[in-house]
């Protein structure tokens, strides 16, 4: 898990126009990592000293990931991915190392952008067990004080209320940014990209799909186009006999699917943010 977690990704070029809506969200990140890149010399004349980076936070399968991957092609800057859970998994001090031994690749393969997903977890676990995970965090607190001016971190979470707020101090991830569940709109906006991949029948209103699907994230959309592909993948079988051939996704497989897939955060859980 740690090599892993240690590895430069060539990012599997995500682009903005692969995630629908979060336009707001976008500017932020254009604004504050993306423009930070482009105009590093105009900065530093300035004397501005831009930020080391953005916590994301809000419920889960909102985008998150794709949005750290998008700002990384965007910027054509390298990208490494750190699970924190896998990462504080380690004994005792590999951990440490590990972080250590990431901030130091990033530096070197700067310009570089350093995603750490649930960020949280680095704030738990060990506290209990005898102050390790405060060691842990003021290590990657000085990591990312030290690290090279290349390096930007964005890091994830759907738990903004369990963050120390050592860690949102300015200079470090002085920029906290919203990703909300998608709305109507946005939803359609996703509905035409999951189309794009996938083989919808021309017959589809994606409007119409938007409806069924209130309070589901985009990763929800997805699980719901890929349900519905399922029954479709069906319903050719009982057309050509035993032959599954994949036919266009019909409004009726949406409906059916619609019925199976359940948003994974409710009303009540979205109070939370
Ligand atoms: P988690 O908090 O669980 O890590 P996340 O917010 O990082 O989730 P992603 O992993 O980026 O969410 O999203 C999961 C999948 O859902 C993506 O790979 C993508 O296919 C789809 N998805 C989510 N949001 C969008 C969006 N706004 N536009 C297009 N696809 C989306």
């Amino acid at each position: 898990a740690l090599r892993q977690s240690t590895s430069v990704q060539k990012v599997d070029s995500v682009h903005w126009s692969d995630i629908g809506g979060l336009e707001g969200v976008k500017r932020v990140l254009e604004e504050s990592v993306i423009w930070l890149y482009k105009h590093a010399d105009a900065y530093a004349r300035m004397g501005i000293s831009p930020s080391k980076g953005v916590l994301l936070y809000g419920p889960p399968g909102t985008g998150k990931t794709l949005l750290a991957k998008a700002v990384a092609t965007e910027s054509e800057a390298n990208f490494i991915a750190v699970s924190i859970p896998d990462l504080i998994k380690g004994e005792v001090g590999e951990s440490e190392k590990a972080i250590a031994k990431i901030f130091r690749t990033a530096t070197r393969c700067s310009p570089c952008i350093v995603f750490l997903d649930e960020l949280e977890a680095i704030f738990g676990t060990r506290e209990s067990s005898g102050g390790l995970g405060k060691q842990l965090v003021s290590q990657l607190l000085l990591e990312m004080d030290n690290c090279g001016k290349g390096v930007v971190i964005l890091a994830a979470t759907n738990h903004p209320e369990a963050i120390d707020t050592s860690i949102l101090r300015s200079g470090r991830l002085d920029r906290l940014v919203y990703v909300p569940p998608p709305n109507f709109e946005e939803r359609v906006a996703i509905l035409q990209i999951l189309k794009e991949k996938t083989q919808f029948s021309d017959a589809v209103d994606l409007r119409t799909v938007s409806n069924l699907t209130s309070n589901f994230t985009g990763a929800d959309m997805k699980a719901l186009v890929r349900k519905a592909g399922l029954y479709a993948l069906k319903a050719s079988r009982v057309r050509s006999g035993t032959k599954a051939t994949m036919s266009n996704i019909e409004a009726q497989d949406f409906f059916s699917a619609a019925i199976d897939i359940q948003p994974s955060v409710n009303q009540l859980g979205l109070l939370r943010y």
